[in-house]
């Protein structure tokens, strides 16, 4: 799988170009903002956008998911627990001050150990809740793609509208520091730097000790 890195946004948020090589299927993570750098992105490469997947329902997330669904007809992922909770209009009404644009409706909902394929890429959904209620990482050895549930030297705020500390900690410890030590972490944000390792962020991660 080839991995494409790209800041993009008000709030900074890096999303993922990621594709098969062999076929030039893609999906498209967490297109939060600069919607035509994205798609120029991907029809220099050629590429076919099969997925919009959504690490977390946060509007940071997926407030481009509607203009990259019209130009691509992309089926948008997200977790069904992510779903369900920023579907609740106060969940809603609480967000909309951030002034961002909604996702279209989910098209297909994940969860813990399904997989997302296309071409001769199988991202495994790893369910990582703790920033959010239905928060995932992506994995196909050796990337993953971590979300704001683990950033580099840093882990995801917990203050917003179903956060929990406890519960991200949990996550972070049981269902990625077991991955492979080299495994590479591709964060939601780049605050600390834009991509690490999980032995680096076991060894020196301030929050992870
Ligand atoms: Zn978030
Ligand atoms: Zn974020």
């Amino acid at each position: 799988m080839k991995v494409d890195q790209l800041m993009v946004g008000m709030m900074g948020v890096c999303c993922y170009i990621l594709s098969c090589e062999k076929t030039a299927k893609a999906a498209i993570v967490d297109p939060g903002g600069d919607e035509q750098r994205i798609l120029d992105a991907v029809s220099e490469s050629g590429l076919d956008v099969k997925y919009i997947i959504a690490t977390h329902g946060h509007p940071d997330h997926v407030c481009g998911n509607r203009t990259i669904q019209e130009a691509t007809g992309a089926a948008i992922v997200m977790h069904e627990a992510d779903d369900d909770f920023f579907s609740q209009d106060q969940v809603k009404n609480y967000f909309s001050m951030l002034g961002l644009e909604a996702s279209p409706p989910t098209d297909t909902r994940v969860k813990e150990g399904d997989t997302i394929d296309f071409g001769e890429v199988s991202l495994k959904v790893i369910h990582t809740p703790g920033h959010t209620p239905g928060g995932i990482c992506l994995y196909d050895k050796p990337d993953l793609i971590t979300g704001d549930s683990l950033f580099v030297g840093g882990i995801g705020r917990t203050d917003f509208p179903g956060g929990s500390h406890s519960e991200l900690i949990h996550s972070i410890e049981q269902k990625l520091l077991n991955l492979p030590p080299d495994t590479v972490v591709w964060p939601g944000h780049g605050y600390g730097g834009s991509r690490s390792t999980i032995e680096e962020e076991r060894n020196s991660n301030p929050f992870l000790r």
